[in-house]
């Protein structure tokens, strides 16, 4: 296991009497790539904007390879920044946005050309040195601020929403990209993202964040299937939730349905929330066996390699959402109105506190 390369202990963000963090503790390991994941406003650019010096914490302390850096001036911190408006230099050109750092660093022209030249190769755009940012796309704009932001070789990289004004297409292929060269470089770094496909594609850690506290820090396969609380299980992924109550040791109770659950339920208490995700619910030809229901299809949305039904069960009043592949949609024969029986496995159930 790697050593901590930046260490957040018990930040706090207050402006006014709003607090957008309150005690973000975090770690992060040398050469991760940590994603913050969260709705907008729940503090994800604020913790970003303290890394990096940009504003300084009402409390707590950032540590960067063993240093205490909350107070230094961003001129002596050792990171690379890309935010999602680019920040290119409209006047200047792509080889002096790039050495724009290299500039302040006293390297030597010929240094600077190469390193340039390098980093144009490494984000695909070899040979745009003359030109100007207008001159080129969305996507191309955003590899030359990655390649600026990594001109000058730092131990941090700091992503700020970087594919966001880019549209489908290129955000998927840029994404894969970063991925890879981040991967390459071993460069520690942390992208700040509302959109969770981005964080689950391209992150170690994500770290889910809600009103300015951490829900949970995991690997996106942890986060994604072992949620600690409704809020990631809803923000990270779809999941339906049904309300139930706790009927025995491994007993719920959910309308007039009784529910098998395999896991634990803790110090949980009446009522809780029963989850399941959409991949996970069966589709039954016939059968009465533990944790099946009967019900109706109300719609189908088709979603390219699967389909998404939406089931409307008897005696469950919230409606459920259920993914199957086109196979089993035509040999299950799901479709608006159609009849149709399902099953909530007990081990791919969820319980949460209720709200
Ligand atoms: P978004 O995705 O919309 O950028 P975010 O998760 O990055 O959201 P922050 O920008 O960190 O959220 O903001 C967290 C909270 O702090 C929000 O309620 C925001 O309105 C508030 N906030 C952020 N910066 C300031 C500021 N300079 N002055 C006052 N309030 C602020």
């Amino acid at each position: 296991m790697s050593s901590t390369y930046l260490a957040l202990n018990n930040i706090h963000q207050k402006f006014g009497t709003h607090l957008a963090l309150n005690d973000v503790s975090l770690d992060v390991a040398e050469g991760e790539f940590v994603c913050f994941l969260g709705p907008s406003g729940c503090g994800k650019t604020s913790l970003l904007r303290i890394i990096a010096g940009l504003d300084l914490p009402t409390g707590g302390q950032v540590n960067q390879a063993g240093k205490d850096i909350t107070y230094a001036p961003v001129k002596h911190r050792d990171f690379g920044i890309v935010f999602q408006s680019y920040a290119l230099f409209p006047n200047l050109t792509v080889e002096d946005n790039i050495a724009y750092g290299l500039v302040t660093q006293n390297v030597s022209a010929q240094e600077r050309r190469n390193r340039v030249k390098e980093l144009l190769a490494t984000v695909g755009l070899s040979g745009s040195e003359r030109k100007y940012p207008a001159q080129l796309s969305g996507g191309q704009q955003q590899r030359v601020a990655l390649a600026r932001a990594l001109a000058t070789s730092p131990g941090l990289l700091l992503l700020d929403e970087p594919l966001s004004a880019l549209d489908a297409r290129v955000r998927a292929h840029l994404r894969q990209e970063i991925k890879q060269l981040q991967e390459k470089l071993g460069v520690t770094t942390i992208m700040v993202t509302h959109d969770q496909e981005e964080a689950l594609t391209m992150a170690d850690k994500i770290v889910v964040m809600n009103h300015g506290i951490i829900e949970q820090i995991g690997s996106p396969q942890t986060v994604y299937s072992q949620p600690k609380s409704a809020f990631v299980a809803s923000f990270v992924g779809e999941m339906n939730f049904l309300q139930a109550d706790i009927a025995g040791d491994h007993l719920l109770k959910s309308g007039d349905h009784t529910i098998e659950f395999d896991g634990q339920l803790g110090q949980k208490k009446n009522a809780i929330q029963v989850a399941i995700r959409p991949e996970d619910v069966r589709f039954l030809a016939q059968g009465q066996d533990q944790n099946t229901f009967t019900g109706r299809v109300a719609h189908t949305e088709f979603l390219g390699s699967r389909v998404r039904s939406t089931l409307k069960l008897d005696g469950i009043e919230a409606p459920l959402l259920a993914d199957v592949s086109m196979n089993e949609m035509a040999t299950l024969n799901i479709e608006a109105g159609h009849s149709v029986i399902c099953q909530l496995p007990k081990d791919r159930l969820h319980v949460f506190e209720g709200v």
